[in-house]
């Protein structure tokens, strides 16, 4: 038998008509395969001649958004709440804050996100001059620590008048005293408007612990910690504004009219932009609703949905959306397509939605059914701007509730936002505060979610840098140094696909181990 010459391979390779693998259009071919998740398929590896510390993460997620992360987390109750929102944003990403609480309540996180300062306390837990020295050593048990400033009312904002620390409790055995007569009234303080830097020094120089800041009339407005100083990390990817160079954020509302207060009040907070949360977009109720947005305030981006289909992202386009939510049914908590029968495989969804899309220059988010970073790509590759997550942020420090112990694992609730738990939840009227899935003001619900449980992952600040490296690496192995690059070449076809069967499915898992344990970052 006679082998071709190997020095001349790549020439040879040249000569077939195709590459090797199928092309995103040939693998989505729905008469051939059906519709497809994330997990039906895999990209073929490319070549790798560069780092993949180089790759480029930066995407838009709406027409005039931009961010250094293609991460978002959901709008849920238990999912995005100021301080997930905060640290998304820190972080390179973008957090939704949902709205299934009043009005009020949603504006006042829009505008803590927004007012945040890296490093400051913005809501230090104060005492009164009447609190008990018993209470605040029950206080530095409670929470790990002791440097309570003491203001007038023993809430903020007000005036402040003293602080209480270790030093002032630790050797006092009368535990009736109050704290006005224990604690220390000789001050350092900070106006509003010291940066970080210089109040970094105060500290430094006076040796004190703690560093009050107050505004003109003496109201306690934040503060800075000494055991903070050296956990203050910068943050280069965070998502600010160019102009007030503030965090971004984004909050949901629903498609009933009193949404349309709810989000003034948002905007006068500085929400940068809405989601219009429906899960199935294309309605004549959102429709309007974006007609109404775009005129009543032209400079906030919207993002509509949810869509699965072309048809529903035209109507969505034409009435003038900034960005696309894609998913229907593919959420870790949703129950959509068995009670409904309406949804969409997400990878086919995803595929068909932004191939359309992405002509008007409209980014699409892929929501739903990210479960790892393999998704991830996955949802990039098929066209989407960025992933939005509930699932995957779900269980962190930074996520909303508190942490209880079940069979020895240390949980969260997660639950969907279409779960009877969730529809339940009304205001002090009674009226639900949601409109997702036009029966939370229904006599009996139409549950489209559960409610459940998920393991402690500890804090974002390891987890989304975990993402994000990940993704790096990923983009290396296809071989593309930034997601611009990843997209140009799947519309190119010189990204190749393969088609994943059930045995090739579990070939890809962990195989034939009598025990393991799945870490997936140090
Ligand atoms: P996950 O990231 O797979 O957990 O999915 C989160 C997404 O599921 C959200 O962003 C919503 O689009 C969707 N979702 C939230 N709550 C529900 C629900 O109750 N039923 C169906 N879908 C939901």
């Amino acid at each position: 038998m006679s082998f071709k010459d190997c020095s001349k391979a790549l020439e040879y390779l040249k000569s077939y008509e195709e590459k090797d693998g199928l092309s995103a259009e040939q693998l989505m071919d729905s008469n051939i395969r059906g519709g497809l998740t994330y997990n039906d398929f895999l990209i073929l590896p490319g070549k790798i001649d560069f780092p993949s510390s180089v790759v480029n993460l930066q995407t838009k997620i709406t027409k005039k958004i931009t961010l250094n992360t293609p991460f978002v987390s959901s709008p849920m109750d238990t999912v995005t709440e100021s301080e997930m929102a905060i640290q998304m944003a820190l972080l390179g990403g973008i957090g939704i804050i949902h709205h299934n609480c009043s009005p009020e309540q949603q504006a006042a996180m829009v505008r803590k996100v927004k007012k945040f300062e890296n490093g400051f306390i913005n809501s230090p837990i104060v005492v009164s001059p009447t609190t008990t020295v018993a209470e605040a050593k029950a206080m530095r048990a409670k929470f790990g620590f002791c440097g309570f400033p003491v203001t007038e009312s023993g809430s903020l904002p007000s005036k402040l008048i003293g602080i209480v620390t270790s030093r002032d409790i630790q050797f006092i055995e009368d535990d009736t005293l109050t704290i006005a007569e224990i604690m220390t009234k000789d001050l350092v303080t900070a106006n509003v408007g010291v940066t970080l830097s210089e109040g970094n020094e105060i500290l430094k120089n006076t040796k004190k612990g703690k560093l009050p800041i107050i505004d003109k009339d003496g109201n306690l407005v934040s503060m800075l910690s000494r055991t903070d100083l050296m956990k203050n990390q910068s943050y280069p990817l965070a998502s600010k504004s160019a102009t007030t160079k503030q965090l971004l954020c984004g909050a949901s509302i629903g498609t009933i009219d009193a949404d349309k207060d709810r989000l003034s009040l948002m905007v006068k907070a500085g929400l940068d932009v809405v989601v219009v949360d429906s899960s199935q977009g294309n309605s004549i109720f959102q429709l309007n609703m974006i007609k109404w947005i775009k005129e009543t305030y032209p400079d906030l981006q919207i993002i509509a949905g949810n869509v699965v289909t072309r048809e529903q992202a035209a109507s969505l386009i034409q009435a003038g959306c900034d960005g696309l939510r894609i998913g229907m049914g593919s959420g870790s908590i949703c129950i959509t397509q068995e009670v409904m029968a309406c949804g969409r495989p997400q990878g086919t969804a995803v595929y068909n939605v932004t191939k359309f899309a992405n002509q008007f220059g409209v980014p699409c988010m892929a929501d739903g059914g990210i479960g790892n970073i393999g998704h991830i790509v996955k949802a990039l590759a098929l066209g989407a701007s960025c992933v939005m997550m509930g699932g995957m942020l779900a269980g962190t420090t930074e996520s909303p509730g508190e942490y209880f112990f079940q069979d020895g694992k240390r949980l969260k609730t997660y639950r969907g936002m279409g779960s009877v738990d969730a529809m339940q939840k009304t205001d002090k009227k009674g009226n639900a505060s949601t409109s997702r899935y036009f029966s939370e003001s229904d006599k009996v619900f139409v549950a489209q979610g559960v409610s459940g449980a998920v393991v402690d992952k500890g804090s974002i600040n390891k987890f989304i840098p975990y993402l994000y490296n990940g993704l790096q690496h990923s983009c290396q192995d296809i071989g593309v140094r930034s997601l611009t690059e990843l997209r140009e070449q799947v519309d190119n076809s010189t990204i190749r696909f393969e088609f994943r069967t059930a045995s090739a499915q579990l070939e890809g898992g962990i195989q034939n181990l009598h025990s393991y344990e799945k870490r997936l970052h140090n």
